[in-house]
C-alpha cells in the first residue's frame, strides 16, 4: 500500500493526519528499565473530520502487534518509516466518533535531530522524553501535529524502585510485587509534543507557599542544592499570575535529572532540568522562568502550526526579561537593548513570522520575538500590553491560535487610533527580516 496521506503542518509533511481528530488519548505503558523494554496499549477516542477509508498515526522503531478499530473492520496496517497506516474495510463518515486501539512493543529509542535526539531517551538510570518537536511517536502511536490537541490519561507500570512522572494529576498509584503502577490524567487538551513521562530515583517535595500547587521531583542527593536555582520558583509563579492572568492547570512539577542535560525540556505541567541547571547563574535562572511561562504561552496557548512557534518562544524569553526586572536585575529595557545589539550584528536574513523548519528553534526566533512584544509595549504601554497577554491567554487558554489572532487582538485592545501604527510595527518585525529600530 502506498503511503499517501496528506500533509498537516508544512513544516513537518511527514507527521499527522489531518483527515481526523483526536479527542483523548488512554496509554498504558509496561516498561523496564534494566533492558528499555517497553509494552504499550493505546486507545485513542477520535473523530473522522472527512469521510475515513484509512488513518495513519505516527509511531517510530517500535513494532505493532495489534491493530482494532471499533466501528469499521481493519483491512490491513502497514508500518513503515514511523506511519502506521491503516486501511478500513468501510468508510467511517466525517463526524463519527470511533477508537483505535494499538498494542506494541519494543526497545524506544529517540529520533535522530541534527546532533540531538528527540523523544524516549535512557539516561543513566531512567528516562526522559524530549517531545519537541516529533518525539511523541517514539513511545505512542498519535496523530502528531501540535494543532491536535486532546486530554490524556498515562499509566505506567515499572519496577518500585523508580519514581514516575507525567502530565497532569497523579490520580492512582498501586504498589505490587516489585513494580508500581502510576496513573496520571491530564483532562486539560494537550499537543502530542508536550507529552512527557520521566522516570528516575527521585523524591517528590512540596513547594510551600505557592499560589498554585508546585513540586520539585529531584534526586534526594541533590535536595540541597535544589534552593540555587530555583529557590525563587514560587515568587516567580505568583508575579507570572500577576502578569498572564491565572495559572492555567492544577499544578506545576520541576523534574532535574541526575544527568546533565544541554537544554531545559518544555511539558505541559512540568518541566525538565539537569543537574547542571542547579546553580544561581542568569543563564540558568532566566530558562527557570522561560520554561514556568511556556505553561501560558505554548502548553495553555498553543500554536496551530510550527511556523508560528515565535508565540512560544518569544514570549517566554520575554517572560525572562520580565523576571529579570522583578528580581533586581536588569530591566527589561536594558535586557532589550543588549539583546537587540547582538541581534544588529547577526545575518537579517530570518523571517519572524515563519523561520522555516531549518530555523524555527534559531536563537534569533526567540530574542526577536522577544524583542517584538518589548517593542509592542512601548508602542501601546504597560496597561494595554499587560492587559492585551492577559486577554490573549483567557480567550484562547487550551486551544489553538495563529500570528493573525494575536495581531488582531492587539489591534482590537489598542483601539482603532492605535491600529496603522501597529500594522507597520507588526510589518517590521514579523514580515520583513531587517532588524527594526528599538522603540525607547
Ligand atoms: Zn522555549
Amino acid at each position: 500500500m502506498k503511503v499517501s496521506v496528506p500533509a498537516s503542518d508544512d513544516y513537518f509533511p511527514g507527521s499527522g493526519d489531518p483527515r481526523y481528530s483526536v479527542r483523548h488519548y488512554d496509554l498504558r505503558l509496561d516498561y523496564r528499565v534494566d533492558g528499555n523494554r517497553l509494552d504499550g496499549h493505546a486507545e485513542l477516542e477520535a473523530v473522522a473530520l472527512v469521510d475515513l477509508d484509512e488513518l495513519a498515526l505516527d509511531l517510530h522503531g517500535l513494532d505493532v502487534a495489534k491493530v482494532r478499530v471499533d466501528v469499521a473492520a481493519v483491512a490491513r496496517y502497514t508500518h513503515k518509516q514511523g506511519r502506521l497506516v491503516v486501511r478500513l474495510r468501510r468508510t467511517i463518515a466525517a463526524g463519527t466518533a470511533f477508537r483505535v486501539a494499538v498494542r506494541y512493543e519494543g526497545r524506544p529509542r529517540p529520533i535522530a535531530d541534527g546532533d540531538d535526539g528527540m523523544g524516549w531517551e535512557e539516561l543513566t538510570d531512567g528516562v526522559l522524553v524530549a517531545g519537541q518537536t516529533n518525539g511523541a511517536p517514539t513511545w505512542f502511536p498519535c496523530n502528531d501535529r501540535p494543532d491536535d490537541k486532546a486530554s490524556y490519561r498515562i499509566e505506567v507500570t515499572t519496577a518500585s524502585a523508580y519514581h514516575v512522572v507525567a502530565n497532569g494529576s497523579l490520580t492512582q498509584r498501586h504498589q505490587g510485587a516489585g513494580a508500581t503502577t502510576w496513573v496520571y490524567e491530564q483532562p486539560e487538551p494537550m499537543a502530542t509534543y508536550l507529552a512527557t513521562v520521566q522516570i528516575g530515583h527521585y523524591v517528590a517535595r512540596q513547594l510551600p507557599g505557592a499560589v498554585v500547587p508546585m513540586t520539585a521531583v529531584l534526586p534526594a542527593g541533590r535536595l540541597h542544592e535544589y534552593d540555587a536555582g530555583f529557590g525563587r520558583q514560587v515568587e516567580m509563579m505568583e508575579f507570572f499570575v500577576r502578569r498572564f492572568g491565572p495559572y492555567p492547570f492544577a499544578g506545576y512539577t520541576v523534574v532535574i535529572t541526575d544527568d546533565p542535560l544541554e537544554i531545559p525540556l518544555e511539558a505541559q505541567t512540568l518541566s525538565i532540568f539537569g543537574s547542571n541547571f542547579l546553580t544561581d547563574d542568569w543563564d540558568s535562572v532566566r530558562l527557570v522562568a522561560h520554561e514556568l511561562a511556556h505553561q501560558w504561552f505554548g502548553n495553555a496557548v498553543t500554536a496551530s502550526s510550527w511556523r508560528d512557534i515565535w508565540l512560544h518562544e518569544g514570549f517566554a524569553c520575554y517572560a525572562e526579561w520580565l523576571w529579570s526586572e522583578e528580581s533586581g536585575g536588569l530591566s527589561a529595557q536594558e535586557r532589550a537593548e543588549e539583546h537587540w545589539q547582538r541581534l544588529s550584528r547577526l545575518p537579517q536574513d530570518l523571517l519572524l513570522g515563519d523561520p522555516g523548519a531549518t530555523d524555527m528553534f534559531d536563537d534569533r526566533v526567540y530574542k526577536r520575538g522577544a524583542l517584538t512584544l518589548h517593542a509592542l509595549r512601548a508602542q501601546v504601554g504597560d496597561e494595554t500590553f499587560f492587559t492585551l497577554l492577559q486577554e490573549w491567554v483567557r480567550r484562547h487558554r487550551h486551544g489553538s491560535v495563529t500570528t493573525a489572532q494575536f495581531t488582531e487582538l492587539a489591534a482590537e485592545i489598542a483601539g482603532e487610533t492605535a491600529g496603522p501604527a501597529l500594522a507597520e510595527l507588526f510589518t517590521a518585525w514579523l514580515w520583513r527580516e531587517p532588524l527594526p529600530d528599538l522603540p525607547g
